[in-house]
């Protein structure tokens, strides 16, 4: 399968890059251009981009679409259900959506689309041949962040069990190197999230019933921007134990 992977430098991203990809040539998919830049252009030269997708609307994902559209008079795809979130992201209107299922034909074959929600309620994962672009449902090394109030914890445990069965022979992350052991990668991030209900649950246990006492306990984090995704991501586990009965939680008092 032709996949070319592009790290676009981008500040706020968790790695200091996003890639951006894409599949095939004369008829290209061009997935999460974070910006208007030389990188891209360079990996665009000899390719046709006939379609442009996102993997989901985080902004250093989706900060390129317009610009390449114009500039290509490509087909732009959304998620079914969630064009007014794509604009409001974009700047664009999608001309078509997709959902599970819809495959985006390009000249390396068709990519299939598959809906996995939890980093993102949109999140989108493509599949060419055997091989997945996953956005930020995993990456090689670390964890995603699943912080309200975009993410949603339950779905993102389902997301990556869906992934894992049906364990392509790579996985192409929004950052980071690409990932060669799949099924591992979805083990480890999947038991990330087990390890860390436990530690809220046994926090919550000691006495810690809001988010700011349970985040001192089980985050170890430095700055206003980790800090705050720290919070949401307790705010992401304390909503799925409540859900599972495991403690309660009020939105803001927690109680075993
Ligand atoms: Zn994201």
């Amino acid at each position: 399968m032709d996949i070319v992977r592009i790290p676009v430098p981008v500040a706020s991203a968790p790695t200091g890059s996003t890639n951006a990809y894409v599949i095939g040539a004369e008829e290209a998919l061009l997935v999460d251009p974070p910006s208007e830049c030389s990188a891209l252009d360079v990996a665009l030269e000899r390719r046709t981009i006939s379609h442009i997708a996102v993997t989901h609307h985080h902004p250093d994902h989706t900060g390129g679409v317009r610009a390449y559209a114009e500039r290509t008079g490509a087909t732009v795809w959304a998620r079914y259900g969630r064009t007014a979130s794509f604009e409001a992201a974009t700047d664009c209107s999608p001309d078509r959506t997709f959902r599970t299922g819809t495959t985006i034909p390009t000249s390396a074959g068709g990519v299939r689309v598959i809906e996995t929600p939890g980093h993102a309620p949109e999140h989108c994962g493509f599949t060419a041949g055997s091989t997945t672009l996953v956005g930020d449902l995993a990456i090689q090394n670390g964890s995603v962040g699943v912080a309200k109030p975009d993410g949603d914890l339950r779905a993102y445990l389902g997301s990556l069990r869906r992934i894992g069965q049906l364990a392509p022979e790579m996985l192409y992350p929004g950052h980071g190197p690409t990932i060669d052991a799949p099924v591992e990668t979805c083990y480890r991030l999947y038991n990330h999230r087990r390890d860390r209900d436990s530690q809220i649950l046994s926090a919550v246990a000691e006495g810690a019933s809001t988010v700011e006492a349970i985040t001192d306990m089980v985050y170890d984090t430095e700055g206003l921007e980790l800090r705050t995704l720290a919070e949401g991501t307790v705010r992401s586990h304390l909503q799925k134990l409540a859900v599972e009965g495991q403690l309660s939680w009020d939105g803001s008092v927690a109680t075993t």
